[in-house]
């Protein structure tokens, strides 16, 4: 089973434990994704959304 790295603390979670984002830019760069894990997604991104 695949792990990705949370994006915010730095560890290894299995892929059911992480959230997907997609971060649009207006740089030439376009579009990012990244993964974090799900307790650092509410912590740290849950309240920007809310
Ligand atoms: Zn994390």
């Amino acid at each position: 089973m695949s792990s990705e790295t949370c994006a915010v603390c730095g560890g290894q979670f299995p892929f059911d434990s992480t959230v997907h984002l997609l971060v649009h830019t207006n740089s030439e760069e376009g579009a990012f994704d990244y993964y974090v894990c799900r307790s650092c997604y509410e912590e740290e991104l849950a309240p920007l959304v809310a």
